[in-house]
């Protein structure tokens, strides 16, 4: 099959050639429908020394073989979105849903080959049915708008009221949309990057801000009268959570999302004084998987506006390092 290979930190995926998988025990085979890029991708590649991985955890597919093992509603031609974890099954997270705690956690595209191939193995509990009316594409969204329905699921707040969004990336874009649709009153995304700014209100966003122009803390006040006491980061550079802290009203809250991968200083004195709440996020457990397919399918969640390219392995190479750079890019799919 073909696959698109790291080669090393820094250096450009290869398009190569890998013997076609097949399933071991309790796995399926699906034939990969569309991957999306995400940012952990590009990290990844440019700074993790680990030549032969099949990245790729975005994805969803059509079943091309199944492990005699595993049950008989998993058939050829069924479709699938990928939860993309491999876990014990057995402990007190897995139990809860929260496979990415798991002590024997492995992810498709890190610890096992992912998505960004013809052909992928898959544990069958990482198997979702995906409704047939969906496209390929809206299917690669169930993960990352899972990663923004756990951030919102942890952020202990009543649903309607008012949201800052730091990052209008992709996840502050399905922050932003998945906040709307769960009754948020007011979302402002705040970034300073105009086409950002411009998607976050496709997908929901009542109101946006330039930060590098105009005081965000002013911007929300004026927009719903008060500062904010929901605030999601969802950028993960450094000063960030500060810029959090600080914009926060009395007695807020504060949901980091952003994964930041060098070290932070912050000054935790505003933070004390207002007696904010902060929590952290990372991936998310199965019920937020399971909610993101339910609002996808039932037309509640549109998430399209994200998709801002498809591509094939011919230009894939080229197109998944360009993201590392500016772009206009919010989420490209590769289409194998
Ligand atoms: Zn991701
Ligand atoms: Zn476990």
């Amino acid at each position: 099959m073909k696959a698109a290979v790291t080669q090393g930190a820094g250096r450009p995926l290869a398009i190569t050639e890998l013997p076609d998988p097949t399933p071991a025990t309790g796995e399926l085979i699906v034939r990969v429908d569309a991957c999306g890029v995400c940012g952990s991708d590009l990290h990844l590649a440019q700074h993790v020394d680990l030549p032969g991985l099949v990245l790729g955890h975005e994805f969803c597919g059509t079943v091309e073989a199944v492990d005699p093992s595993v049950a008989s509603e998993w058939r050829e031609g069924a479709r699938v979105a990928v939860f993309p974890l491999a876990a014990c099954g057995q402990c007190v997270f897995c139990e809860a849903g929260y496979l990415s705690k798991c002590a024997s956690a492995q992810q498709l595209g890190l610890h096992r080959p992912g998505g960004f191939a013809e052909y992928a193995a898959l544990p069958v509990t990482s198997a979702y049915r995906l409704p047939d009316h969906l496209d390929a594409s809206v299917g690669a969204m169930v993960e990352p708008l899972a990663v923004a329905h756990h951030a919102l699921d942890r952020t202990p707040r009543p649903l309607d009221e008012p949201v800052l969004v730091i990052g209008g990336g992709p996840v502050g874009a399905a922050v932003a949309l998945w906040a709307r649709h769960r009754g948020a009153r007011e979302v402002m995304v705040s970034d300073p990057i105009a086409h950002r700014r411009t998607l976050a209100e496709r997908v929901g966003a009542t109101a946006t801000v330039d930060p590098a122009t105009d005081d965000v803390a002013d911007a929300f006040v004026a927009l719903t009268g008060h500062l904010p006491g929901v605030v999601v980061e969802c950028v993960g550079n450094p000063g960030l959570i500060q810029v959090a802290a600080d914009v926060a009203a009395i007695d807020g809250h504060v949901t980091v999302v952003g994964v930041c991968m060098v070290d932070d200083a912050m000054s935790p004195l505003v933070a004390l004084q207002k007696e904010l709440s902060v929590q952290y996020v990372l991936y998310y457990r199965r019920a937020d998987f399971e909610a993101s397919i339910a609002a996808l399918q039932s037309g509640a969640l549109d998430p399209t506006p994200m998709l801002t390219g498809t591509t094939g392995f011919d230009a894939f190479a080229e197109r998944f390092e360009s993201l590392s750079h500016p772009t206009t890019d919010c989420k490209v799919l590769l289409t194998p």
